[in-house]
């Protein structure tokens, strides 16, 4: 197919009308598919059911120290738990915190505690500052920004690049301005474009000159063991790598079994250097007696005495694959060579990052919703909503079937070649 920049006024306009024709038979059909959040489809769900046959009333519910899990107590988590996270997340077990079912809440409390009494080593608390500011890598994550924005945190856009945020822009940014006290990011698969952080961008994170000296990165591991591909990511251990240059208090590691297990119904878990954790703890004690330590000992048995982390993962890359690979076929054929699109093609995670011509996302997304496929808003992967340039689209194609799936494809691919005849033409 050639550009449709090389198309002339007549051929553009006569593919104008079928396209046309083609949205307007799509929305006769009805239809009402949804590729809008990332949830695991119900066969990834049903990988985890066995993980609910583990205990019954006759179940010894002790962990390993004695606790007695049916009772309170064990505020940070069973030490099972503990070393299962820590091995994890490649850290140690005195710096990890087992929390409740999502790490979103960790997140939002860690900040909640930053705000209200500072973090470990602080001057003061971020809400005696005349105003905190975030870096937000961008596109990113929009419930990160959501968290800022309900604290009336400023969120700052950095570019987000294949490699994880433009370090240039950061560095510059964070040498100068005080108010500057954290940053987003996904290190691995990032969401949405399945950005992989590399070595010189973990290293200069932990180690560029910061002008608050509580200065803090967020480090949102979710997707650190969902593979799509044979290789085995690695990123490197930024705990590690903050203690040698001597910034061990910088991370802030976050992580989750959401989409291992069961979102919702899975465990949330914390990693930082000693001093942090302890801050943590602190804290934490005030609001909870502590956490479900049932769901602990079951998801740590399920991995160590039903299946392996990583036999487990494999069996939801084999449900989801595929239906990352009909994205692709689906925008190479329909879109590829036409000059309308780009997109990523992420070795793991639950997302792909889809770029149309400037100006246009909003519209495609609304086009689409009126022939019934419900996509994430245009400009959720941007602070406050607002992509500057109204083009990113986040695909999230894991919980449609394939069947579905095709069909929402075939439906955004009109409407993304439709509009951007449209532009052409005005
Ligand atoms: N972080 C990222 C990057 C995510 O994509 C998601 C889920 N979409 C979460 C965190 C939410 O994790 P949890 O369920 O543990 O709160």
């Amino acid at each position: 197919m050639t550009q449709l920049q090389a198309l002339s006024k007549e051929e553009l306009q006569s593919r104008l009308e079928e396209l046309t024709k083609q949205y307007e038979d799509y929305q006769g059909e009805n239809l009402n598919l949804n590729m809008s959040r990332g949830k695991p489809a119900p066969e990834q769900l049903d990988l985890s059911m066995e993980m609910l046959d583990l205990f019954d009333q006759h179940s010894t519910l002790h962990a390993e120290n004695g606790i007695d899990l049916r009772n309170y107590g064990g505020l940070d988590g069973i030490p099972e738990a503990k070393q299962f996270f820590a091995q994890m997340l490649a850290v140690d077990t005195k710096e990890v915190i087992i929390g409740g079912n999502s790490s979103l809440t960790l997140m939002h409390d860690t900040i909640s505690r930053a705000m209200f009494h500072g973090v470990a080593g602080g001057a003061r608390p971020w809400k005696d500052e005349a105003k905190i500011k975030f870096l937000a890598p961008s596109p990113g994550y929009d419930r990160h920004f959501a968290i800022c924005e309900h604290f009336g945190i400023e969120l700052i856009v950095v570019e987000m690049q294949e490699d994880g945020p433009n370090m240039d822009e950061v560095e510059a940014l964070v040498r100068e301005d005080e108010l500057i006290k954290g940053i987003w990011c996904v290190p691995k698969y990032s969401n949405p474009s399945g950005a992989i952080y590399s070595d010189e961008v973990v290293e200069r994170l932990t180690n560029m000159e910061t002008k608050a000296d509580d200065f803090r990165i967020f480090w949102d591991d979710a997707y650190t063991v969902h593979h799509l591909s044979d290789e085995k990511i690695e990123v490197k251990n930024v705990l590690e790598t903050a203690k040698a240059f001597g910034n061990s208090d910088r991370p802030y590691v976050f992580a989750s079994t959401s989409k291992v297990t069961f979102p919702g119904s899975g465990v949330a878990a914390f990693a930082a250097s000693e001093e942090n954790i302890a801050d943590a703890k602190k804290h934490m004690s005030v609001q909870t007696i502590g956490y479900d330590k049932i769901n602990q000992l079951r998801h740590v048995r399920f991995f160590t005495d039903v299946i392996s982390l990583e036999a487990h993962m494999e069996k939801h890359a084999a449900i989801i694959k595929p239906k990352f690979d009909l994205v692709y076929n689906t925008f190479r054929e329909q879109l590829g060579n036409k000059g309308i699109a780009s997109w990523s093609e992420p070795k793991g995670g639950y997302f792909i990052s889809l770029d149309t011509p400037a100006g246009t996302a909003t519209d495609i997304v609304q086009m689409a919703k009126e022939a019934g496929v419900t996509l994430t808003g245009a400009g959720a992967t941007f602070p406050y909503g607002k992509d500057p340039e109204d083009k990113n689209i986040r695909i999230a194609p894991t919980f449609p079937t394939l069947k579905e799936l095709e069909k929402a494809l075939d439906v955004l691919c009109t409407c993304i070649e439709l509009k951007s005849v449209e532009k052409l033409l005005s």
